[in-house]
């Protein structure tokens, strides 16, 4: 808004003399209303970047990245029991860098036939307690929670929030393909559901951006735009980081397209967040 009155101030000044006074008065009365109405522009516009399961060392090879774009992301990390003491010492160092650990199962389980076949108690004993507890010893204590293969139910949804996660992040796809046809390819930008509006929700969709996927650099840098220009967060995951094309079934995402994002990022100046930073944020009014 000040932008607009400094241009509407260097208009020449017969211009002005030219304009009824009681309409300058409109404008600029009109101007100053809006903006004490509208949230503050792009105050807390940002991005929400996460990647799941067990790659460690594929993660902290990335570290040089995070850190030239002064980047903060969360790691949901699978089968925490099967980490090795020089995992441990890595996924602690990521912690330390402000990255945050979050919990993505302790077998990956699907959550809906594990309550089906086992029911309540044995899903808890299962899949939430024994990583956690593992996860604990070694300090780490996860806040939020992503869905193992995306799935999940409503009763899955209270046990975990029950356990005190915070937020838990679902999958959203842009392109989804049946016998190798796209059935549908959506533009990042109109997928409202990928956009964080701080308004403290718990249950939150991430866009994938893995191999495959098919977004175009033309599109994410436009659905990072629309962060920017809505005031909320855009959140994406991927898996591993891939400096190749997948090969022998490998699900990640090209470390070349990450640091587009990230690079884009900087441009629109996005503040990082982690996921659990997401519902705590608060939107402030002018
Ligand atoms: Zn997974």
């Amino acid at each position: 808004m000040i932008k607009k009155l400094k241009n509407w101030g260097s208009k020449p000044c017969h211009w002005v003399k030219g304009v009824p006074t009681f309409y300058v008065l409109f404008l600029v009365t009109f101007s100053l209303l809006s903006c004490q109405t509208k949230p503050a522009d792009s105050e807390k516009a940002g991005i929400a970047i996460s990647f799941d399961d067990h790659f460690i060392d594929d993660w902290y090879a990335l570290r040089p990245l995070f850190q030239k774009y002064n980047a903060r992301v969360t790691f949901f990390l699978t089968c925490p029991v099967l980490l090795t003491t020089e995992e441990i010492v890595k996924i602690k160092q990521l912690q330390r860098d402000g990255h945050e650990i979050g919990f993505h199962g302790t077998i990956h389980g699907n959550a809906t036939e594990l309550l089906k076949s086992d029911g309540v108690q044995k899903y808890i004993e299962t899949e939430l307690e024994p990583g956690l507890k593992h996860l604990a010893q070694i300090g780490i204590k996860p806040t939020s929670y992503a869905h193992p293969g995306g799935n999940h139910t409503d009763q899955a949804d209270s046990i975990l929030l029950a356990h005190g996660f915070k937020i838990l992040r679902d999958v959203a796809q842009a392109e989804r393909k049946l016998f190798g046809i796209p059935v549908y390819h959506f533009e990042p930008r109109v997928m409202s559901w990928i956009y964080y509006p701080f308004n403290k929700r718990k249950i939150v969709d991430a866009l994938m951006i893995d191999e495959g996927t098919n977004i175009s650099e033309k599109e994410i840098k436009e659905a990072l735009k629309k962060a920017k220009d809505t005031n909320t967060a855009i959140m994406l995951f991927g898996h591993q980081p891939l400096h190749e094309k997948p090969k022998n079934g490998q699900y990640g995402f090209s470390v070349t397209f990450l640091e587009t994002i990230l690079k884009e990022a900087k441009v629109q100046n996005l503040k990082f967040y982690t996921m659990s930073e997401l519902p705590d944020s608060k939107i402030k009014l002018q």
